[in-house]
């Protein structure tokens, strides 16, 4: 059951992960934050969220100067969620990633750490999208680490900060969020659980009403005393009743 409630876990996953392509539409917050850290020449970060159903999307872009007003937070019916997770958004994870990929140029580089699961959090995989020139194919260079990153046309534009959807082009993202996976697969695992045993009580109630064996049908006429001759049911209490 716990094998079956991943594996649903996973493939509910990475359905979701097609959610941002049929809705452009997200929930989004953009912030500008000053960034001494990041060696000196990029003063400042913008952090973009993206949110659709399952999926979570948080964008990073260096920048050396302000380039526009900061947008405040929505409330959205896409919202999803891990159940621990602060509401604060920081930087260094933003920091973290920009060392992880180290890109040729951090100012045209848009990093994002993409995460997806219903009713948790569960998988994530981190993306670059270097928007600086188009290539010679005509996309622009990405990379993608735990997950795959699908072509990003290089004829759509820069619309900076913060709305390159990266969620939009990922596949398959698969590094686990442990808390995340957990809590998932046990749900699915439960969920199944009981799916199960209400359609196997339908299944025995509908037989009954047939006067069949609850458990192998066969025919009883509706004589429920003396149990089923055919597969024991209900044979052995009897038995020692009558004893
Ligand atoms: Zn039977």
């Amino acid at each position: 059951m716990l094998g079956l409630g991943l594996l649903i876990n996973l493939i509910v996953a990475w359905t979701l992960v097609l959610v941002p392509r049929l809705s452009a539409e997200a929930h989004l917050s953009v912030q500008q934050y000053l960034n001494p850290s990041y060696e000196g020449r990029y003063t400042s970060m913008y952090v973009a969220e993206q949110q659709w159903l399952g999926v979570h999307e948080r964008q990073y872009y260096l920048t050396r100067r302000a380039r526009t007003r900061p947008v405040k937070k929505r409330v959205s019916v896409y919202w999803t969620w891990l159940p621990w997770e602060k509401p604060v958004i920081s930087m260094e994870e933003g920091n973290r990633l920009f060392e992880v990929f180290e890109p040729l140029n951090p100012d045209n580089a848009i990093i994002s750490n993409v995460r997806v699961g219903f009713p948790v959090l569960t998988l994530e995989s981190d993306l670059l999208i270097d928007d600086s020139a188009a290539l010679a194919n005509g996309s622009f260079a990405t990379e993608a680490r735990h997950g795959f990153i699908g072509r990003v046309d290089g004829s759509v534009g820069n619309f900076k900060p913060g709305v390159w959807s990266h969620a939009q082009h990922l596949l398959f993202p698969y590094r686990p969020i442990w808390t995340g996976l957990l809590i998932n697969t046990g749900f699915y695992a439960v969920l199944t659980c009981c799916i199960a045993w209400l359609a196997r009580h339908v299944r025995h109630s509908r037989r009954m009403h047939r006067g069949r064996c609850p458990i192998c049908a066969y025919e009883l006429q509706h004589d429920f005393r003396c149990g089923c001759s055919e597969c024991g049911w209900r044979r052995v209490e009897n038995r020692s009743r009558v004893e």
